[in-house]
């Protein structure tokens, strides 16, 4: 017997046979068209998207990074302004607020989720607090109940950070029809993919989305007439047919994804009740799309080499808490601001989940961890 197939963390080439026929089809009806920028495709899917979300507009743009900018941007956020969001996250949802000149104003997260702890949260609060955006991170949302209560009672709009949760749920409601607008991302590695970069914002609010479609086409509502400096944010027409074609099977994805945990849980939850590894955990009211299986070990490095020994790819995301990025040196955080985005940095391992990993490659992932564990 030779040495086991290797199990990557995620595998973007297992593609049903019946999807690619249907991405085809609607890719060529986009060059039927001729109109591969804000074309027929583009208001379908937006269409789409926001009728699966409950929401009452989705406005494609290029990325979810886009997507944050431009709803920062269409709340006036700039200089002098401060935003507040997760010191444990991806970096986009830190950056867009400097790239405006506003600065980002971090707060710790729950050990248990990995969100923006909402406890902690009113002390971040100052006059100069334009935007509270909390990120979804891991595909699980934030608690965003006290969080939208200390942004009403403070007259501060709530952004939801999505990028990694679409179809996660909180109390009955779907990310990105929580807070006043959402941004999304369709990134490759996301639970809904397209086919390069791509990004959405959501929201019910009528004149913001109006705001948000001005900005993406250089803040024009009437051709070469710009009430407003805006950039050139506009998701192409390709990429709508791609995501499109494959809104209608996320909801049968996040329900395999949700599979696997199960499955992970069930044969790491021993360890997990000895204490040699955490497992990711579903708040209560909380619908979990687990963008990423995240459990926390103690002797991180030594496991992945083990891990890896046995040919199961894993990640970490993220190793460094956004506070002490090199490029956020000069807001004057230091190590031990934040301890448990900080411990979270140091333990954190991702392992393979993705709707086409079978169930075979998910135990032989589980044996491998337990092996590793101490
Ligand atoms: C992926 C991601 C983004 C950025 O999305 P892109 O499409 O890669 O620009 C922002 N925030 C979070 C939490 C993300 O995971």
């Amino acid at each position: 017997m030779g040495p086991a197939k290797p199990i990557p963390i995620l595998d973007l080439t297992r593609y049903d046979k019946d999807l690619k026929r249907e991405i085809a089809s609607r890719v060529e009806e986009v060059f039927a068209s001729g109109r591969f920028v804000m074309g027929p495709a583009n208001e379908a899917f937006e269409k789409a998207f926001a009728g699966e979300l409950g929401v009452s507009q989705a406005i494609g743009v290029t990325s979810g990074t886009d997507a944050l900018l431009v709803s920062l941007m269409a709340l006036g956020v700039g200089p002098g302004d401060e935003v507040i969001t997760s010191a444990f996250s991806f970096f986009a949802s830190a950056g867009e607020v400097s790239r405006l000149n506003a600065k980002p104003v971090f707060v710790d997260i729950e050990p248990a989720t990995f969100n923006l702890d909402p406890s902690r949260l009113e002390a971040a609060v100052t006059p100069r607090t334009k935007v509270i955006e909390p990120v979804h991170l891991y595909g699980q949302c934030a608690d965003m109940d006290p969080i939208l209560e200390i942004g009403r009672r403070r007259g501060i709009p709530v952004i939801e950070d999505a990028c990694q949760a679409v179809g996660a749920a909180y109390r009955g409601r779907l990310a990105g029809g929580i807070g006043l607008a959402a941004a999304f991302s369709f990134y490759p590695t996301k639970n809904l993919a397209a086919a390069g970069d791509a990004g959405a914002v959501t929201t019910n609010d009528d004149p913001l989305a109006d705001r948000v479609r001005s900005l993406r086409i250089h803040g024009s509502s009437v051709q070469y007439h710009h009430d407003r400096v805006g950039g050139n944010f506009r998701m192409d027409a390709i990429q709508a047919a791609v995501l499109h074609a494959k809104l209608p099977r996320l909801a049968a994805w996040n329900e395999r994804r949700r599979a696997i945990a199960a499955r992970y849980e069930g044969l790491l939850g021993d360890a997990a009740r000895a204490g040699r590894v955490t497992l990711p955990a579903e708040a209560p009211g909380r619908r979990h799309v687990y963008h990423q299986y995240v459990v926390r070990v103690a002797n991180r490095n030594a496991v992945r080499a083990r891990l890896a020994q046995d040919g199961v790819s894993t990640a970490v995301f993220y190793p460094v808490p956004l506070h002490l990025q090199e490029c956020f040196r000069d807001l004057g955080y230091r190590e031990g601001s934040f301890p448990e985005a900080e411990r979270a940095a140091g333990e954190v391992l991702a392992l393979p989940i993705f709707p086409q990993l079978t169930d075979e490659e998910v135990d032989r992932v589980a044996a491998s961890l337990l092996a590793a564990l101490p």
